[in-house]
């Protein structure tokens, strides 16, 4: 399997230190707020890449953090006049809904900060007895950056550039601008710790230096592009000077999200958190639309590219569901299929794998997916093909795999049938149309076709197809959808 590396900026095959297990540690959120879709996008990557692990075989230990004391929780904490802890565990409580919809598997370990605090103060004695951490007289700790030669190889800033970028604040006691904070003097109203250098509490990158101690080297550390510098730079500077050989070895960043926020806005009400998206969205719809490109890439998420993957969604589910209805009704002729489609069939799985290894490709993977289902469709088209034997193997297996693909990518694992008439709803609900006056024109439409009353019957078509409801007869009764 081949992952893109940050540190050598290249794809590397991966090997786990340990044969047969791997770890991973991936960076967590601030408890501060309600999750948007670029948390979305990061889970929802990092949740294919174990599940891909797993499925290779590894044995993985699947470890996230949650930063559950920070200034913007406290900052938050303050203007809503709220306990700083209760605001955390809202939002941790509100990623976990979020995240179990949209099917990210819960991570093996998911340890918090605040329950670190010992381990960490512990770092902090380490680095400042090797001289490569300092105690300020209010009570700050800073990483010494000059004592850590290697600083900046992760993000490959050197250290001219970054002290460009330095500033100290006023009232900091810093001896270098490019030093940062491993613990901080607790101020006025503040959570606070005893401490060897007073009362305090953690910076932020301290606390995964902490929290992934007990895995280290890890195989895999991971988050968003956003995090490589400072903070994964950070982490590494603090792990590895506090003696520890590596923090790990390969490093892996999902790419940013853009939103066209004005438009967004417009359409469907700023809704640019998960929790908004999903009033307007299955949520089988956005972990689609993340996976239909590649994690490194930028994505640019407009209410177009929704619906796009809505359409694909729809195309997939809808082939399953025909598959599954022309199975039952199916009276094989034991004929073969056409050599030339028999073979594509049988060569996309392959072809699947193979993009899911080249460094999690999910969007060429989606493409193998689509590729069986324009082949099935063909299939289900064309009367001779879909009466023979190869052609019932084909629909049987076609059915078969989107077991894999729900297990390898979590998606096309719902009922068919159940699936279709969801996003059916959610649709109507977005173009605000009237489902019970939908309900009572198809029901009306039934009975004057019963009645063999064609005249009402097209009627009825018609208006249904004002709303942009279109109809469809068939034996199983009519099927409408919309436009
Ligand atoms: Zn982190």
């Amino acid at each position: 399997m081949l992952l893109y590396n940050t540190l050598g900026r290249k794809k590397e095959e991966f090997i786990p230190v340990r044969p047969g297990r791997a770890t991973m540690y991936v960076c967590g959120i601030t408890a501060y707020d309600f999750c948007h879709i670029g948390h979305a996008r990061s889970a929802v990557f990092f949740d294919v890449l174990a599940r891909r692990l797993r499925h290779s075989g590894h044995n993985l230990t699947f470890v996230r953090n949650f930063t559950d004391v920070d200034d913007k929780i406290i900052a938050r904490a303050n203007s809503e006049g709220r306990d700083w802890l209760e605001v955390a565990n809202t939002h941790i409580a509100a990623f976990h809904e979020d995240m179990d919809r949209l099917k990210v598997l819960r991570a093996d370990f998911e340890p918090r900060a605040t329950e670190y605090i010992p381990q960490i103060q512990e770092i902090c004695v380490t680095l400042i007895a090797a001289g490569k951490a300092y105690a300020t007289p209010s009570g700050d700790v800073y990483f010494r950056v000059r004592a850590w030669p290697r600083y900046g190889r992760l993000s490959g800033r050197g250290l001219d550039e970054l002290l460009a970028g330095a500033r100290v604040v006023s009232g900091e006691e810093k001896e270098d601008p490019l030093d940062f904070a491993l613990w901080k003097a607790a101020k006025n109203g503040e959570p606070f710790w005893e401490s060897p250098w007073g009362k305090g509490r953690p910076g932020w990158h301290i606390e995964c230096s902490a929290m992934s101690a007990p895995w280290l080297p890890l195989d895999i550390h991971g988050g968003g592009q956003d995090l490589i510098f400072p903070h994964h730079e950070n982490e590494i500077a603090q792990s590895e000077a506090a003696g520890n050989a590596a923090l790990a070895n390969y490093w892996i960043h999902n790419g940013f999200v853009q939103t066209n926020a004005e438009k967004m806005s417009k359409s469907l009400g700023n809704a640019t958190t998960i929790r908004a998206m999903l009033k307007n969205y299955l949520p089988e719809t956005l972990r689609f639309f993340i996976l239909s490109k590649h994690y490194r890439s930028p994505v640019d998420f407009t209410q177009q590219s929704m619906d796009e993957a809505e359409k694909a969604l729809r195309r997939v589910y809808s082939a399953l569901l025909e598959a599954s209805g022309a199975l039952a009704r199916g009276k094989w002729k034991n004929s073969a299929l056409p050599e030339n489609m028999r073979r594509e069939w049988e060569s996309l799985p392959e072809a699947f794998e193979v993009a899911l290894d080249d460094d999690v490709n999910t969007a060429q993977a989606l493409g193998q997916i689509f590729s069986q289902t324009r082949l099935v469709n063909r299939l289900l088209e064309d009367k001779n093909l879909r009466g023979s034997e190869g052609g019932r193997k084909m629909l049987a297996e076609f059915l078969e795999r989107a077991f894999d693909w729900e297990r390898q990518l979590g998606l096309f694992g719902a009922t068919p049938a159940a699936f279709l008439e969801e996003l059916r709803d959610i649709r109507v609900r977005r173009k605000n149309l009237d489902r019970g006056r939908i309900a009572d024109l198809l029901k009306r439409r039934e009975i004057a076709r019963a009645g063999e009353n064609f005249a009402e019957s097209d009627e009825l078509r018609d208006r249904l197809a004002e709303s942009g409801v279109t109809v469809r007869d068939t034996r199983e009764g009519q099927i409408w959808d919309l436009e």
